[in-house]
């Protein structure tokens, strides 16, 4: 455990503020929130660098604020397995996501 902490390249690469991105690069926040939840960003935008989409600055922000109406519309709680994260797992999970913002983009895309 010490060694992942302290010397896995993955968690390295996002300690203090140098691998930020705008707009987090310049945000006055970001000494309080550093930017967000890496696992959100790379889950949302499939890019762990990005700003977390539920930042309004962030340029994905339409996609939390699309979940957040859906979900918003259930009229009844829906029961849903627990999903334990694994490496196949949180492939499956991004896949899905991708595939529904697809989709998304396609019906805006009709729409207009
Ligand atoms: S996540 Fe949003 S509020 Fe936080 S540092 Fe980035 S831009 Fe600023």
């Amino acid at each position: 455990m010490r060694e992942i902490w302290y010397e896995s390249d993955a968690l390295n690469r996002f300690r203090g503020f140098g691998w930020m991105k705008e707009p987090c690069r310049s945000c006055d926040e970001k000494t309080i929130d550093l930017g967000g939840c890496r696992c959100q960003a790379y889950l949302l935008t499939q890019d762990p660098a990005n700003t977390d989409p539920v930042c309004d600055k962030s340029s994905h922000h339409e996609r939390v604020i699309e979940v957040v109406r859906a979900a918003s519309k259930r009229t009844e709680a829906q029961e849903q397995p627990i999903v334990f994260r694994n490496d196949a797992n949180s492939r499956r999970i991004a896949a899905l996501n991708r595939d529904s913002r697809d989709s998304d983009s396609k019906d805006r895309e009709q729409k207009s």
